[in-house]
């Protein structure tokens, strides 16, 4: 019999079908089901939303084409997933279309009935014993049993915040292997930040449950080992899943437990497409399914912190501490070197050498900390210390260096950069954070003349995202430093995270303080987050933990940054940096989008976005009361070029959207996102490229 369907296909974010078309079809379809479906002069996947006994009324019949085909053999997928994937695709104002395609294995796109059949058929779908052993090698400390128990009788969402090495990923295992216990069905996702961390844990939790019962899921896999992790947690026979933010929409049936670790770190938030936020949509999840979920960090984000305040204060998630670290490991003593003592421009001062030259003599590693410069460039003045602030919010101005201005990113405030100092008359300002880019042959200079134990001269590495550019070279070089090839070691945060570095006992930032006066105002905690962790690296050899350090070169000593570190306090810091953030009217205690605009020239990409606001104005005067009192929540500041303001002789623009409700921003983005449609073809916006919304942004 004759139906009608709306299937979900992969069209952009604007086009006028939101990413859902009208087919017939003479097969029987659920919902849930993937299609293959005519879409222009291609087939392409789909995914049926919806089933129609009869032609819906605004689509006429000439209109509909039929289905081609069905990729049958397989349970459609949930009405949770479809809900996931339905409220993704609103909250990050995309189309459902793209959202639900992107969700799914990039192969699927590709394969014919035919060849999918063929898939499945290699595919067993017997769910898999998992053989989970419970405690472990050793017994579990206190610690850890109040936590478990803990988790074991109230419903979460739990942030449990332990320090690195306090036994936090043991506590997610066990969780999940008591569950595991009782439910012979239930499966568990597993988030971790990064690939090149992955290989690590996948061992620890293939030796604890098996290998048979655990997939990962990142972008460094083939299409077919893909499709192959996404077809064993869809049909219930992979029980875990390990992988990045992409394995949050993984589909599975039985879901009971969800972990994101490390759940602070910035790679969680996509950054194309439907710029969504898995750690977000992990919450939001667990919500919807009734799975619990356990946000990890010793340092988490400041959101999490908020929301994990208590409940009688507002709070949604339960803070869960675990302050000790397993055995007598310590964390490193924290040493700050004043940078207003040394000689000018001194970029490694003469005590941290002299601390470097011994640990070398002592056959021990260290390791030296850049801050790359991942956020926008202040101006400032050495003489006197002025920086570029905005006269007229708590931030400071960014330097654009195409047009020579200073731009304030929160309210758009601009002046040509000064010719001298605005304070003291000295003609040498200049970006923050500067003059470590000879770091590394610098500090061989340095050590020229000194040796190790076995009498060999001192070996420098540098490890950055050039260095390691190469497949396999990242692998290489950290293998020559676990190998003691290598005594002092110098990269960015790509080297502090996670890597189980044994012989390190020195860890060192060489210049943080641009994070301190950035224009980002997300740069201290990233700042906070990174030092902290890449402490972690130091002892983590418990016999040479007593003696491992941490140094920090700083021009500002007594920043509460360094106070907090130098006690190892994130709570203090995250209690500062929040009465900080509620001063200025900053996230968590509101919220921010931002629309960006492409186009060939920035006056274009800049009042593209303009126009949308002042049309916005323009409607509120004509709205209905309610409304316009909703939207009068709403701050839309005007248009700036972005920090990096032109790439591939693309223009790009950036306008920012504020406001202390959730719902008074979803309704003016969405308002916007109409009237920019709308308005794209005008004239006046010759030469625009595209535009996009970015919700709750890691970055203005
Ligand atoms: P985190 O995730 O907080 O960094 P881990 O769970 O990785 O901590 O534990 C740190 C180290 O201590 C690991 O080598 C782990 O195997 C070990 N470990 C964890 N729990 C215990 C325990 N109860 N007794 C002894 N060692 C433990
Ligand atoms: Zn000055
Ligand atoms: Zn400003």
């Amino acid at each position: 019999m004759q139906k009608w369907l709306d299937v979900a296909v992969s069209a952009p974010a604007h086009s006028q079908v939101g990413g859902l078309l009208t087919y017939a079809t003479e097969l029987a379809l659920e919902v849930g089901q993937l299609v293959r479906v005519p879409f222009g002069k291609r087939e392409v996947l789909g995914l049926v939303w919806a089933v129609h006994d009869r032609l819906p009324e605004n689509v006429s019949t000439h209109q509909v084409k039929n289905t081609s085909a069905a990729l049958d053999g397989v349970v459609p997928l949930s009405p949770h997933w479809r809900q996931l994937v339905q409220f993704a695709a609103q909250y990050y104002q995309r189309s459902l279309g793209e959202v639900a395609m992107a969700a799914l294995p990039p192969q699927l796109r590709d394969l014919t009935p035919a060849q999918w059949a063929r898939r499945l058929k290699k595919t067993s779908d017997t769910a898999t014993r998992v053989t989970s052993s419970l405690p472990s090698a050793w017994p579990l400390s206190e610690q850890q049993n109040a936590v478990l128990a803990e988790m074991e009788v109230a419903p979460g969402p739990f942030l449990i915040h332990g320090a690195t090495g306090s036994g936090k990923t043991e506590v997610y295992l066990q969780a999940i292997a008591r569950c595991m216990a009782q439910d012979p069905e239930a499966q568990a996702l597993m988030m971790v930040p990064e690939i090149n961390l992955t290989p690590q844990l996948e061992e620890r939790v293939k030796a604890r449950f098996g290998a048979q019962g655990v997939v990962s899921m990142h972008s460094g896999m083939t299409g077919p080992q893909r499709l192959k992790s996404w077809l064993a947690a869809h049909n219930g026979s992979a029980r875990i899943v390990l992988g990045t933010r992409m394995a949050v929409f993984a589909s599975m049936p039985k879901l009971k437990w969800i972990v994101v670790d490390e759940e602070h770190d910035a790679s969680y938030k996509q950054q194309e497409g439907a710029r969504y936020s898995a750690r977000d949509l992990a919450v939001y999840r667990g919500r919807l399914e009734g799975a619990k979920v356990i946000l990890g960090s010793a340092t988490p984000s400041l959101e999490s912190w908020h929301h994990s305040r208590p409940a009688s204060e507002g709070g949604r998630y339960q803070r869960l501490s675990m302050p000790a670290r397993i055995g007598a490991g310590q964390l490193p003593f924290v040493r700050r070197v004043d940078m207003n003592h040394q000689p000018r421009k001194t970029v490694l001062s003469a005590p941290l050498m002299a601390a470097i030259q011994e640990r070398v003599a002592k056959g021990e590693q260290s390791m030296l900390l850049l801050n790359r410069r991942g956020y926008a460039p202040v101006l400032h003045c050495a003489d006197c210390g002025w920086k570029s602030e905005c006269a007229h919010c708590s931030a400071f101005r960014v330097f654009h260096k195409i047009d020579r201005t200073l731009r304030c990113h929160h309210c758009g405030f601009t002046e040509r950069v000064p010719h001298a100092c605005p304070a003291c008359g000295n003609a040498d300002i200049a970006p923050m954070g500067r003059g470590t880019e000879q770091l590394e042959e610098h500090l061989a200079a340095l050590l020229v003349d000194v040796k190790r134990p076995d009498g060999q001269p001192v070996r420098v590495m540098r490890i950055d995202a050039d260095s390691t550019k190469l497949k396999g070279a990242l692998e290489a070089q950290l293998a020559d430093v676990h190998n003691g090839e290598v005594d002092v070691l110098v990269g960015t945060q790509m080297i502090a995270k996670g890597h189980d570095f044994r012989r390190i006992t020195l860890v060192a930032a060489i210049n943080p303080d641009g994070a301190l006066f950035s224009s980002d105002f997300r740069a201290p905690e990233r700042l906070f987050a990174l030092l902290m962790q890449a402490g972690g690296r130091a002892g983590r050899d418990a016999a040479q933990s007593a003696s491992s350090e941490m140094w920090v070169q700083t021009f500002h000593p007594a920043h509460a940054l360094f106070e907090a570190l130098k006690k190892h306090d994130y709570p203090a810091f995250a209690e500062q940096q929040l009465k900080e953030r509620l001063e200025a009217g900053l996230p968590p205690h509101t919220f921010q989008a931002l629309l960006r605009s492409d186009a060939r020239e920035q006056t274009v990409a800049q009042a593209f976005l303009n126009f949308g606001n002042a049309r916005l104005q323009d409607w509120m005067s004509a709205m209905s009361e309610q409304d316009a009192a909703l939207l009068s929540q709403v701050s839309v500041f005007p248009a700036v070029p972005m920090s990096i303001q032109r790439v591939a002789n693309v223009e790009r623009a950036q306008m920012l959207i504020e406001s202390p409700s959730r719902m008074a921003l979803h309704k003016a983005l969405a308002l916007l996102q109409q009237v920019l449609f709308e308005s794209r073809s005008l004239p006046t916006h010759k030469g625009l490229i595209r535009w996009l919304v970015d919700v709750d942004p890691l970055a203005i």
